[in-house]
């Protein structure tokens, strides 16, 4: 699935992207327009359009995701100020790709609540 997806086109290398971390689960990359000094996205090899196609046979899945998260919030130095992480859900929630993404956002003071 996903053949006219900017996301599965990223995992499948067709769209590049600055990638730091891939398993064989998820992919993370720099965000093409970063909100913040580090922005990163976490998404899954899989694809999920939005949160609300998430099933409990994904729970493995996404605390993965908040795993993968963590562990580059450490390895970018974020971790001890902080970072927020945000997934975006339909219009309200201002997601723009309809593939499931886990924004990883530090660098600077986040604002509550969000815009
Ligand atoms: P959303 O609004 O759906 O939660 O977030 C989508 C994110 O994807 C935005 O922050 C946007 O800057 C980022 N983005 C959109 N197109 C591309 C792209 O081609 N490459 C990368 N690396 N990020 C993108
Ligand atoms: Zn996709």
């Amino acid at each position: 699935m996903g053949s006219d997806c900017l996301f599965c086109k990223i995992i499948d290398k067709e769209i590049p992207s600055d990638i730091i971390y891939e398993d064989d689960k998820v992919i993370a990359f720099s965000d093409i327009d970063p909100k913040a000094p580090q922005h990163k996205l976490i998404i899954p090899r899989q694809h999920i359009s939005t949160v609300n196609d998430l099933t409990p046979e994904n729970n493995e899945l996404v605390g993965h995701m908040m795993g993968v998260a963590k562990k580059l919030a450490a390895e970018l130095g974020i971790d001890e100020k902080g970072y927020r992480l945000v997934m975006n859900c339909n219009d309200n929630g201002g997601q723009m790709v309809y593939h499931i993404h886990l924004h990883l956002l530090g660098g600077r003071r986040m604002t509550w609540p969000p815009g």
